[in-house]
């Protein structure tokens, strides 16, 4: 399960990643992806870039997934904590489950989504696991 597969492109891409999401004006508490109302108090949210890198809480294996992404199924869905406290259910990808470890370091990627009928390509934010950065 090397990088070795992973298009050049795709790794530049990476480079110019910007993971936004908002935090609360009045609480300070951070979400992803991006709201316009606070989910804990109500108040506005700004935008705002948060930490790539976090650690990995749980998961659990999609097998029968929505049909845009039936292609990708059976995949991994996972619970993230980042580095700054916040929370971000997202894929975790380029591992197999059985790799995976409570704690474990992750960090944001962008990624394609699967096409739709109007093939618009969209990208979307995924986390791989940090091999270098294992605690
Ligand atoms: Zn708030």
């Amino acid at each position: 399960m090397g990088f070795d597969n992973i298009p050049q492109y795709w790794r530049r891409a990476n480079v110019y990643l910007h993971f936004i999401g908002s935090k609360c004006k009045q609480c300070g508490k951070t979400t992803f992806p991006p709201l316009p109302r606070c989910p804990y108090c109500g108040g506005e949210m700004e935008k705002c870039e948060l930490p790539r890198g976090g650690k990995l809480l749980a998961w659990s294996v999609v097998q029968l997934a929505p049909q845009e992404w039936r292609e990708q199924a059976p995949f991994i869905v996972g619970l993230i904590e980042l580095d700054d406290g916040t929370r971000v259910i997202a894929q975790i990808t380029d591992v197999s489950v059985d790799e995976l470890k409570e704690g474990m370091r992750v960090r944001a990627t962008i990624r394609r989504a699967p096409e739709r009928e109007d093939e618009v390509i969209r990208y979307i934010v995924k986390f791989v696991p940090d091999w270098f950065n294992e605690e």
